[in-house]
């Protein structure tokens, strides 16, 4: 697939049109990866933040984020409880933490590895080489890090460098590569600014990457950034909403076809009914179920209203399994990792 067609297919707003590149999308899943859905447990560790993203609830000046970082404890119960579950990876996120150490982190992968038999990824942000090495070391398999948009402009007004730091996701990736990771990346659709002809390049750099996981939900707005909360009325300006960030699963799917693809939690928050569903139905092949404990949920505000796999109108932990065998497909086993060849 060329960049025209990739620009053309995000650009088209016909029905007919979006129903015909879902369908390849979902053939191409079910050749390549079959039925089987693998479900990874999410644990949201900290949403103590040193950044200033001008898209996400839980901002470094946001003074109105209840702080947390979860106990050692909190952790082994969360990976026992994905184990318990059936899940084959722990995901442990975060806000960009230095309170998260290179020794307490290494500490809980390590615990992790020895206890369960779980994958480890990782996602919390932009860490030092070492600290990264080190926790490939003590056993993490995996790591997300997104780039959000391939449109540096937009990027770095929207994520804010670290004094005397270039932020660069690109750089980091290719690094978590070479240290031996899977590495997942990914972007939000709908930001304001952000225009389908970038969109078109993020997802041809999907490919480049060879990105073994890739994660896509819409832009929601958090009443607390300072970024428009509505749309510019520029004619190439990505739309809100999940009709884009699903053509982009499918898209992505059809360029990457062997990569991991979750059905976001933002689809799900977007539409509470059917996102995860019409994720699934796009070339997702993954589940991010939430193992944070339940009186910290709600502080991990990235965006408001976040849907939660276990307490909402999807369906509980426990039906997971019942509700994929309902839509056609199976439950995963094992860690789940990148298929290759
Ligand atoms: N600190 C880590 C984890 C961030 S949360 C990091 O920066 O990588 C994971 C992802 O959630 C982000 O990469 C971003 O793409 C997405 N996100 C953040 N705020 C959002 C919002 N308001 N709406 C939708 N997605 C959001």
């Amino acid at each position: 697939m060329k960049r025209d067609e990739v620009l053309e297919l995000l650009r088209d707003a016909s029905p007919l049109r979006h129903e015909e590149l879902r369908r390849r999308a979902d053939a191409r899943r079910r050749d390549g990866l079959g039925d089987v859905v693998h479900l990874r447990g999410l644990l949201e560790v900290s949403n103590h933040c040193r950044r200033d993203c001008a898209y996400c609830g839980i901002f470094r000046g946001n003074r109105e984020v209840k702080r947390y970082r979860l106990e050692d404890a909190d952790i082994r119960q969360g990976a026992r409880l994905a184990q318990a579950r059936g899940y084959g990876t722990v995901v442990l996120q975060a806000g960009e933490d230095p309170g998260l150490t290179r020794e307490r982190v290494a500490g809980w992968i390590r615990w992790i590895k020895e206890n369960t038999p779980l994958a480890v990824t990782l996602s919390l942000g932009e860490r030092e080489d070492e600290e990264l090495a080190a926790w490939r070391e003590a056993g993490a398999d995996r790591y997300l890090l997104r780039f959000e948009t391939s449109d540096q402009e937009l990027y770095h007004r929207i994520h804010p460098d670290l004094p005397g730091r270039r932020s660069d996701r690109f750089l980091l990736l290719k690094k978590l590569r070479g240290m031996g990771y899977e590495i997942g990346s990914g972007v939000m659709t709908g930001v304001p600014g952000q225009s389908l002809a970038s969109l078109a390049d993020d997802l041809l750099l999907f490919r480049e990457l060879d990105l073994d996981m890739i994660g896509v939900g819409p832009w929601l707005p958090h009443p607390a950034t300072r970024l428009p909360h509505s749309q510019p009325l520029d004619r190439d300006q990505a739309p809100q909403g999940n009709v884009l960030a699903l053509k982009t699963i499918a898209l992505a799917r059809i360029l990457c076809p062997q990569a991991n693809i979750p059905a976001t939690t933002a689809l799900a928050t977007r539409d509470p009914r059917e996102g995860r569903a019409s994720g699934l139905l796009h070339g997702a092949n993954v589940l991010m179920p939430n193992l944070t404990p339940a009186e910290r949920r709600s502080s991990y505000d990235i965006y408001p209203d976040k849907a939660v796999l276990g307490d909402r109108r999807d369906g509980d932990e426990e039906s997971l399994p019942a509700w994929l065998v309902s839509q056609g497909r199976s439950v995963g086993t094992g860690p789940g990792g990148r298929r290759r060849g």
